[in-house]
């Protein structure tokens, strides 16, 4: 039987959950982009009283743990709060600039009901007595039409957790986050068939422990979460070996003593002829393999044909050079973290793909074992003793007849099938939170097309995004620097309960989200399921349950709980939550559900003559699509560049700086876009940073600035596995632009 992320959750909880006991607290500004923008808006004055207040960082969802700076009652500056252990003291450039979110001008500003078609962006403003009013009502008509389980939420973020909380006990569970199907999915699924357990978020990788690195597709430094990128720079400073496999020369690939440029789509032939080395050469780790691997000598089998010579027409990368970086990550082993990446749906193969770079793990030796992989945990703070939600009478809609066996959280792309379809049941209202579907979801028209079929479309978010323009009801939330938020309690490294609380007031008719969705339940008769009256009565009592007081949170802005043991070699039992009780070299419910008991490569397709694969990636300035109007952010970096290689630059006519457009194999031409006519990739792909090319008029100072990758992603490739949507299978041809 599959063991989902779930069960092993709760498995691992009992294991390692940590009773809260006392606490040490423990700064340093990693420069952001302040810019021009941050000191027209902070209007320093001189002599003001200044304040601090203890906060948690919302520009990702990392998560650090910050420190703003309040001069004279004005926000100033966010820094990071030494205490914490994912920031370290040191936010990244975005979390810098995370203050331009409080003074963005674009930010809706009061609750908006539509007045025309649907995407005509036309609105009347209402107050939220009325707006949360018609949400209910028309909750409640489709309640009784249809059934609770017609609503769905999608949402993103800690800031979810109340509307999630509220669509439970309105009776539905159709409830999914794009990180998903449309993120880290494939990765945690690849590695629960592996090792019986996922990689979470944050990552449980010990990359400031590794001597040798290695990055397939993955852009630490460009791809900013803190804590990774500060490892990083750990590990590089200490003359860690890093193996870079790209097709682009990524700023990690520029810190390399090996540059791969992998042909796209050709990743898992190059995993499988690094293991065909390791094994053929017997160089992998045997006494941990022989202790902990089940279905060894199968698996070995199946890779002996996988030589170097075998990848190298499929990769393009010269068998001398496989092999060479095979060796090097024997070397090193067990402190070889193969670096399972997080973005991991590109090719529809992902999971497969991901267990392959689990297996590479296994056969280093690096899972559980300093320099690979940690064991997390996570504080003991318990929950609000809410009453038992209703029992859906039918069961979630994103996955009939559990088509995609081993998917273990909902899927969006799910939902917006049945919505779709009205197969195995109808959808008939979307509650969107805080994630911009038009640009997380492939294929736009697949997600209009969801939209024209729904009674009610409510969009919360900070600013008119493209999605939010296509609702019926548009709810204006607090940015994370005017609300309090749910406790974050989440498995890393050191454990620890961390504190968001408001540092200014909303400068408009902004609302949190927890008072959203109380408001929302009480007018839908669920008050029952809000017994405290406001958010700090409801932090206090799980915080006093702890044994702690929002009094002293606010004032530290997290505890800490004791380190615990991180390794194995520290004592901790090797127990993996598979089938056989074994890492899963030979996988028995692959077999049984008719998939490849061990990865297998297929080619990847081509694109039409003429035409570029097209890839897309993070900028260390932004997060998805939501931060292009940050005052601060937008000075950083305000549009977009596609990469492509010289010699096509050359054939093409075609300088850096010059604008192009895009066009895909279904037709869609992209918004104008500067051309970045470089070396540092290879010439058969396009690259571009994902999120920008806005075509929501509300977003006045983002609207057509570059080019949007969701765009042109109008096709995508399913894993049969889990469900997730591979979306590097577009391809485009460049024209000049207009
Ligand atoms: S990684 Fe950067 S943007 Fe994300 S939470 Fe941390 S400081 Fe904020």
């Amino acid at each position: 039987m599959f063991c989902g992320r779930k069960v092993l959750m709760n498995r691992i909880s009992r294991r390692r959950f940590l009773k809260i006991a006392g606490i040490g607290a423990g700064a340093a500004a990693v420069a952001g982009s302040a810019g021009r923008a941050l000191q027209a808006m902070a209007q320093r004055p001189g002599g003001g009283e200044t304040r601090v207040v203890p906060t948690s960082c919302d520009i990702c969802f990392w998560k650090c743990n910050a420190l703003a700076h309040v001069r004279d009652g004005r926000l100033w500056k966010i820094t990071g709060n030494p205490a914490d252990p994912l920031s370290r003291g040191r936010l990244c450039p975005r979390g810098t600039g995370g203050i331009g979110a409080h003074f963005d001008p674009d930010r809706l500003r009061a609750p908006l009901l539509r007045h025309r078609q649907r995407g005509e962006e036309q609105w009347v403003e209402v107050t939220w007595d009325e707006a949360l009013g018609h949400v209910a009502d028309r909750m409640q008509k489709i309640k009784a039409e249809h059934g609770p389980e017609a609503m769905a939420l999608f949402s993103h973020g800690i800031g979810g957790n109340f509307l999630k909380h509220t669509l439970k006990a309105y009776g539905s569970a159709n409830i999914a986050a794009p990180s998903f199907a449309q993120c880290r999915g494939p990765r945690d699924v690849g590695f629960e068939l592996t090792f019986g357990e996922g990689i979470g978020s944050p990552e449980r990788t010990d990359i400031a422990n590794a001597r040798c690195l290695v990055l397939i597709g993955s852009h630490l430094g460009e791809n900013m979460h803190n804590t990774q990128v500060q490892e990083f720079a750990t590990a590089v400073a200490a003359g860690a070996t890093i193996i870079v496999a790209d097709p682009r020369f990524s700023i990690a690939a520029s810190k390399a003593k090996h540059y791969l440029p992998v042909k796209p789509g050709t990743d898992l032939a190059l995993l499988l002829a690094w293991m065909n080395v390791i094994v053929s050469e017997r160089l992998y780790d045997a006494d941990y393999v022989d202790a902990h691997g089940f279905g060894f000598e199968h698996f070995q089998a199946e890779i002996a044909s996988r030589t170097p010579e075998w990848a190298y027409p499929q990769t393009g990368i010269p068998p001398e050079l496989i092999r060479a970086t095979a060796r090097e990550m024997a070397r090193h082993r067990p402190a070889t973290l193969v670096h399972p990446g997080r973005h991991a749906t590109w090719y529809g193969n992902d999971a497969q793909r991901s267990r392959a770079i689990a297996l590479l793990n296994a056969l280093l030796g690096s899972w559980g074992r300093k320099g690979g992989f940690y064991f997390p945990s996570s504080m003991d703070v318990p929950g609000y003793p809410y009453p038992p939600y209703p029992k859906p009478e039918r069961g979630k809609v994103d996955n009939p007849d559990h088509k995609y066996p081993f998917a273990s959280e909902t899927i969006t792309t799910g939902i917006r099938a049945a919505t779709l379809t009205g197969q195995p049941y109808p959808i008939k209202g979307w509650l969107v939170y805080a994630t911009n579907l038009l640009q997380a979801l492939p294929s736009q028209a697949e997600t209009l097309g969801a939209i024209q079929k729904l009674d009610l479309m409510v969009v919360m978010d900070v600013v008119p995004s493209e999605i939010a323009g296509w609702a019926d009801v548009v709810l204006p939330e607090t940015t994370y620097l005017e609300r309090y938020e749910d406790l974050n309690v989440e498995f890393f490294r050191e454990p620890f309960v961390a504190l968001r609380q408001p540092v200014v007031p909303a400068p408009h008719d902004q609302k949190p989200n927890w008072w959203i969705a109380r408001e929302l339940a009480i007018k839908l008769g669920l008050g029952a399921f809000y017994p405290w009256q406001d958010i700090e009565e409801y932090l206090d009592y799980r915080l006093q349950a702890a044994g702690y007081s929002l009094a002293e949170l606010k004032q530290r802005g997290l505890v800490k709980g004791p380190q615990p043991p991180l390794y194995f070699e520290d004592g901790i039992a090797p127990e993996f939550a598979t089938p056989s009780g074994k890492i899963e070299f030979y996988s028995t419910q692959l077999q049984a559900a008719g998939f490849d008991p061990v990865p297998r490569y297929e080619r990847p397709e081509e694109g039409p003559p003429g035409s570029f694969r097209l890839l897309y990636g993070r900028a260390p300035v932004h997060t998805f699509s939501r931060t292009q109007t940050n005052p601060v952010l937008r000075d950083a970096m305000a549009e977009n560049e596609v990469w492509v290689n010289a010699s096509v630059g050359a054939r093409m006519g075609l300088a850096s700086g010059d604008y192009v457009q895009l066009r895909n194999q279904d037709g869609v031409l992209s918004h104008r876009v500067k051309a970045r006519v470089t070396e540092a990739i290879r010439p058969d792909c396009v690259y571009l940073v994902h999120g920008f090319g806005h075509t929501a008029r509300g977003l006045r100072s983002a609207y057509g600035k570059g080019a949007s990758d969701s765009q042109l992603i109008t096709r995508y490739a399913t894993d049969p596995l889990m469900g997730g949507t591979g979306t590097n299978v577009n391809f485009v041809t460049i024209e000049a632009g207009t």
